[in-house]
């Protein structure tokens, strides 16, 4: 398979690593989309986070949350954003499962997460319906 992460978790592609254990490969992400921007994938390929095995999602949890707090320590952030995109109309443009790990440091610093408050009149119980049928 051509994926340019499987690479990366084999070393067949350079990466300034940041973690890694038998399961999963944290590295700076090249776009630094503000400094400490690191992302943290599985060794074993799975194309997002609907798809990842549960215990490697779940140690890869445990791995991006440690992690979380010691890039935001080290470059003093205010808060940081952890956060999978999964499918392309969502952003994804790797197809191999990674959480980002982005640290903040105030609001311009080259990253919006800007949730709007849609004007249409919402019916909440059928929206609530679908997801328990
Ligand atoms: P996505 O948009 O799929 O959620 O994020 C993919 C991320 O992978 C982007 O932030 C992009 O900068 C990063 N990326 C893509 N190719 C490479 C690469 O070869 N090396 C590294 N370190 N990061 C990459
Ligand atoms: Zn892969």
């Amino acid at each position: 398979m051509n994926c340019i992460f499987c690479k990366i978790a084999k070393k067949e592609i350079p990466a300034k690593v940041v973690y890694e254990d038998d399961v999963c490969f944290a590295f700076l992400d090249l776009s630094q989309v503000t400094d400490g921007h690191t992302l943290v994938i599985p060794k074993e390929h799975a194309s997002n986070y609907l798809e990842v095995d549960d215990e490697v999602l779940a140690h890869m949890s445990i791995v991006t949350k440690k992690l979380a707090g010691i890039i935001k320590e080290a470059f003093h952030a205010s808060g940081v954003n952890i956060l999978s995109n999964a499918g392309e109309v969502a952003g994804q443009t790797v197809m191999h499962f990674h959480m980002h790990i982005i640290p903040r440091y105030d609001t311009s610093d080259g990253i919006e997460i800007n949730f709007k408050q849609r004007e249409d009149e919402l019916d909440l119980d059928k929206i609530l319906s679908t997801i328990k049928q």
